[in-house]
């Protein structure tokens, strides 16, 4: 179906996004997928073509464009079907820059979000921990003021670009009063924390997906961060927070889309090609029900991520859309991974098989930047309050 949101501009872009990611990028992807991680030349090269700031202040290197230039590249990025890739490269881009660029001040912007932009340096951002993840009023990370320092001292897990990252976007508790187990979502703060400080330790995690996304669990033992090194205001972390989260559950709604995009010319070309009981499996009606069903909730997807992209971008913090888009677009390409395994049988389920390495990856969008359940929490709140 055809989308009113796009111009001449993004197609004549999505052309040479996918080109450039077809050629230069996916040739590499199965060596980085089982290597867990990705090159520097990889992130140099995305920055030279303007990939990692394109939502970002000129001032920093961005590219300002508006939010359907970025949605195309993540469509496209979903669409190459590696999800560590998609990840590590949206959550430097989008999601753990984006408070830079949204409450960073000029030095921090200078220091930090330019060279990300160029893709001199690498980002991650650091929320989930060991005891808090769906639930961050539990996070228990926090920094003490000592002179012109903060002293951090906490564990962050599941830190997709823990491994690679030159810094973190780190939420950590600063107010003393609410420090403790329980504490609430008062007194939070963003902090950009140097990978290379002492006291800062990251061990890597065997993910089940995303495998190229070197995935950590960071420790923060006594690491002395220069006060200036606060994103925003003091205190006002959940705040920062609550509005970065919305961008990161379109981020995520939009890379599903992509994928489930991809799934579905993978299942058409698999049941045409496919001979069994003389004939293609596409003519048999079970498979033919199964692609007409998920290809008319792939258009609902495309027509709700876009609409949510357009309120985004009308300044409008659409809440609810981010968290349906994400709920249904993440949960839908799970159904076409699930579908695409199924169909071709058992050479989906080799260990090396395309199908198997969506399955694996498609699964963690459901639980990361927040659960389905946590999607349905707010849909549903929204509804009846
Ligand atoms: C591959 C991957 C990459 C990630 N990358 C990052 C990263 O870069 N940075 C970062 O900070 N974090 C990252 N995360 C962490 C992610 O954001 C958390 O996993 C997520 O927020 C869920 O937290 P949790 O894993 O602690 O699960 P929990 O919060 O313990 O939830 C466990 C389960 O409980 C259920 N549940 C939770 N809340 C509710 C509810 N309200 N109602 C009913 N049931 C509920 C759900 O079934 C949920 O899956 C990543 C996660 C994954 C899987």
């Amino acid at each position: 179906m055809r989308s009113p949101y796009f111009t001449e501009e993004h197609q004549r872009f999505r052309a040479h996004v996918r080109a450039f990611l077809t050629e230069e990028v996916a040739p590499g992807a199965d060596t980085w997928e089982r290597e867990r991680g990705l090159p520097r030349a990889l992130w140099k090269s995305l920055g030279e073509q303007g990939l990692l700031g394109l939502l970002h202040p000129r001032a920093a290197g961005g590219g300002e464009h508006d939010l359907f230039t970025s949605v195309v590249f993540l469509e496209e990025l979903g669409r190459m079907g590696y999800g560590g890739l998609r990840a590590a490269v949206s959550v430097h881009a989008y999601m753990a820059t984006h408070y830079l660029a949204a409450a960073g001040g000029r030095a921090l912007q200078d220091a930090y979000l330019a060279p990300a932009v160029r893709g001199e340096r690498v980002a991650a951002l650091a929320l989930t921990e060991p005891g808090a993840g769906s639930d961050l009023s539990g996070l228990t990370t926090c920094a003490e003021r000592d002179g012109d320092h903060f002293v951090l001292r906490g564990t962050k897990t599941m830190v997709s670009n823990g491994m690679a990252a030159d810094f973190h976007v780190v939420a950590v508790r600063t107010a003393p009063e609410a420090s403790g187990a329980r504490a609430g979502t008062t007194g939070l703060s963003l902090f950009v924390v140097d990978a290379a400080l002492p006291g800062v330790g990251a061990t890597p995690l065997e993910t089940l997906g995303w495998r190229a996304a070197g995935t950590a669990t960071v420790v923060y033992d006594d690491v002395r961060v220069p006060a200036g090194r606060i994103i925003g205001r003091r205190d006002s972390g959940f705040y920062y927070l609550m509005r970065g989260l919305q961008l990161e559950r379109l981020v995520a709604a939009v890379l599903a889309l992509g994928e489930a995009d991809r799934l579905l010319a993978d299942i058409r070309r698999w049941v045409s090609g496919r001979e069994l009981f003389g004939g293609a499996l596409a003519r048999l009606q079970a498979p033919l029900h199964r692609i007409a069903d998920l290809a008319t909730e792939l258009e609902a997807a495309r027509q709700l991520v876009h609409h949510t992209a357009w309120c985004y971008q009308r300044g409008e913090l659409p809440a609810t859309e981010c968290s349906m888009a994400k709920l249904y677009t993440t949960e839908l390409a799970c159904r076409m991974a699930d579908a695409n395994l199924h169909l071709q049988g058992a050479h989906g389920y080799l260990d090396g098989a395309d199908a198997a390495r969506a399955h694996r990856d498609t699964r963690a969008a459901t639980i990361a930047a927040g659960p389905s359940e946590v999607m349905r929490d707010i849909i549903g709140r929204s509804l009846t309050r």
